[in-house]
């Protein structure tokens, strides 16, 4: 059970620049809920901050390397626009862990050992990948809904763009993984 605490004079007191609507959505279980997933996806990006540098650096083409580089300039936007919308509502990001972004790391980097030297290390490489984005896909797609039900447009905004990027990268990684790394893989 979410608890509730006095935060209801702090939401009433903080944010001048807000609106009577958006202030009249801060004080209930889901704007509670809406900031617990925001520190657990926080939490989550900055493992991917310190991951995707290793994921890079282990894939053998330069297609799949570039992309995680690049995933890895827009995963750093991704925190800082969390930080942002909080601000933005007179919050503030709680510490949190998230246990399921690190499992997917820990399985990714048990999979990328076991491939090590092998041609299928790319293929390998974009499944544990491609879990991360479909991880980050639904926080974020539940995030926009949150959003939006408690009319934080501002929020739902960085929030869309950030579904967007991951979305998009979901899509590069299966045309890397059709055009290359699944034959590669297979003629070995
Ligand atoms: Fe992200
Ligand atoms: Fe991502």
């Amino acid at each position: 059970m979410i608890k509730r605490n006095s935060k209801q004079n702090k939401s009433r007191l903080s944010g001048s620049n807000m609106n009577q609507d958006q202030n009249e959505n801060m004080d209930n279980d889901l704007h509670e809920l809406f900031l617990e997933e925001c520190a657990d996806i926080y939490n989550a990006e900055q493992q991917l901050i310190k991951a995707l540098p290793k994921m890079a650096k282990a894939a053998e083409s330069d297609e799949l390397r570039r992309g995680f580089e690049e995933h890895l300039e827009q995963t750093r936007e991704h925190a800082s626009r969390l930080e942002q919308l909080v601000e933005q509502l007179g919050e503030s990001l709680k510490r949190k862990t998230c246990q399921a972004m690190k499992g997917l790391i820990e399985e990714g980097e048990e999979i990328m050992k076991e491939q090590k030297g092998t041609s299928a290390l790319d293929a390998a490489l974009i499944s544990a990948a491609q879990k991360v984005e479909h991880y980050e896909i639904a926080s974020y797609g539940t995030l926009v809904t949150w959003a939006e039900q408690m009319g934080h447009d501002e929020a739902v905004e960085l929030l869309r763009e950030t579904l967007q990027e991951e979305k998009s990268t979901d899509e590069k990684l299966t045309q890397v993984a059709e055009s290359r790394a699944n034959q590669k893989a297979e003629s070995q």
